[in-house]
C-alpha cells in the first residue's frame, strides 16, 4: 500500500487503528460469528454497542442527566429542516448566525418553515471574520438561536459561544465535534455528522435537552421528532448499525488519546504548524481568513498566483498528499486537519509547503 496522507474535507480521515479494529471484526463481532451488520439491531450485542457510544459521548462531553443522545439518518443537512419543524411554531421566530456556506443552508431549510431572523452576519466581510456575537439583540419570545461552530468551507471557527440566556442554542458542529473541550451546559441541542471527526457518514449525532422535548408538536411525522426518537432510544426504527458501530470504536479512540483536552492539544500543534508556514512566507501562501477567526480544523489557504496553485495541486497529489484541493465554491487549497489526522501528516505537509516555496519562491 502507498503511504497517503489524508486531508479530505468529509468524509475525512478516521484513525488507523480504529480502521485495523473494525477490520479484524468485520465478519465475526466479539467472536459471534456474525458481522454487526448481519444482527438485528435489538440484539444484547448490538445494544451494548448503542448504549456504549452514547454512554462515552456523555462522557466525552462531561453532559449533565437532562441531556439524551441521538443516533439519526439524513446526516447534519436534515437536521437544517428538523430543527425548525420540531421547535419553529406558527407565528414564532427562530434567530440565526450567518458565518458561512454552512449556516447559510440551514437558514435557507429555516425560512421555508417558518419565521427567521439574522442576528449577526459576516457577509459584509465575505464570511471571511467571525460575525460579532458577543452582544446579540435576542428577543425574549425568540423559540431558538442557531449558530455553525465551525464553517467547514470558510475555514472559520467560534472560540466562544453567546449567552443566549433562557433562549435556546442550537449548533451545527458536524465538522469540529470532540476536537475541543466545550462547556455543554450552554447548548439544548448539538448536532453534527458523524463523518467530520466521529466516524463514517450515515449517522447523526443529536444531543437535545430533555426539556425541549415537551414543546415538540404530536402533529409532525414520527420519524421527525427527537422526542420519538428519544422515547425509543433511537431505535425506533433501523439505526445505521454499521455507523454507529465505528463511532463507538473511534469515541474509545479519543478517550485513549487523552479525551477532548487530549485532542485539543494536539489539534492545536497541528494547525500551528501549518499556519506558520503560511505566515511565515514572505506572501507565497495567503491564508484566506482573518486571523483571529482562523479554523482548527480546516485551513483554506492559496498560493501567489492561479498557475502556482494548479502546479502546487499536482505536486502534492504526485506526492501523496489526499483532498487539499479547496471547496467548488471556494476555490484555492484546503488541508482538513481533523481529530484523526497525524501530527506527522501535518508535518510532512509543512515540510512539503517550505520546499516548494524554495523551489518556486
Ligand atoms: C459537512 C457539513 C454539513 C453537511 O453534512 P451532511 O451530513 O452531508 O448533511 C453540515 N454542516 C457542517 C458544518 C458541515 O461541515
Amino acid at each position: 500500500m502507498t503511504c497517503t496522507y489524508n486531508f479530505n474535507a468529509g468524509p475525512g480521515a478516521l484513525p488507523s487503528e480504529v480502521l485495523q479494529e473494525a477490520q479484524e471484526e468485520f465478519l465475526s463481532i466479539h467472536g459471534i460469528g456474525a458481522s454487526v451488520m448481519e444482527i438485528s439491531h435489538r440484539s444484547k450485542q448490538y445494544e451494548a454497542i448503542h448504549n456504549e457510544a452514547q454512554q462515552l459521548i456523555k462522557e466525552l462531553l462531561n453532559l449533565s442527566s437532562e441531556y439524551d443522545v441521538l443516533f439519526l439518518q439524513g446526516g447534519a443537512s436534515t437536521q437544517f429542516f428538523m430543527v425548525p419543524i420540531n421547535f419553529l411554531a406558527e407565528g414564532k421566530t427562530a434567530g440565526y448566525v450567518h458565518s458561512g456556506t454552512w449556516s447559510g443552508k440551514a437558514w435557507k431549510e429555516a425560512k421555508k418553515l417558518g419565521k427567521t431572523m439574522i442576528l449577526a452576519s459576516g457577509e459584509k466581510n465575505q464570511f471571511k471574520q467571525l460575525p460579532d456575537i458577543d452582544s446579540l439583540n435576542i428577543p425574549k419570545e425568540m423559540v431558538y438561536v442557531h449558530l455553525t461552530s465551525n464553517e467547514t468551507i470558510g475555514g472559520i471557527q467560534f472560540k466562544n459561544f453567546p449567552d443566549t440566556g433562557d433562549v435556546p442554542l442550537v449548533v451545527d458542529m458536524s465538522s469540529d465535534i470532540m476536537s475541543r473541550p466545550i462547556d455543554a451546559s450552554k447548548f439544548s441541542l448539538i448536532y453534527a455528522g458523524a463523518q467530520k471527526n466521529l466516524g463514517p457518514a450515515g449517522v447523526t449525532i443529536v444531543i437535545v435537552r430533555r426539556s425541549l422535548l415537551e414543546l415538540i408538536p404530536d402533529s409532525i411525522p414520527d420519524i421527525l421528532s427527537y422526542g420519538v426518537h428519544a422515547k425509543h432510544n433511537s431505535l425506533f426504527n433501523t439505526p445505521p448499525v454499521f455507523s454507529v458501530y465505528m463511532v463507538n470504536l473511534v469515541l474509545k479512540w479519543i478517550v485513549k488519546k487523552g479525551g477532548l483536552q487530549g485532542m485539543a492539544a494536539l489539534n492545536r500543534q497541528k494547525a500551528e504548524l501549518i499556519y506558520h508556514v503560511l505566515d511565515n512566507s514572505g506572501g507565497f501562501y495567503q491564508g484566506l481568513v482573518h486571523k483571529e477567526s482562523r479554523s482548527m480544523m480546516n485551513i483554506t489557504f492559496g498560493a501567489c498566483s492561479p498557475e502556482i496553485e494548479n502546479k502546487l495541486l499536482k505536486e502534492l497529489e504526485q506526492e501523496g498528499f489526499m483532498g487539499l484541493k479547496g471547496h467548488r465554491d471556494a476555490g484555492h487549497l484546503r488541508a482538513s486537519i481533523y481529530n484523526a489526522v497525524p501530527y506527522e501528516h501535518c508535518k510532512a505537509l509543512a515540510d512539503f509547503l517550505v520546499d516548494f516555496k524554495k523551489r518556486n519562491g
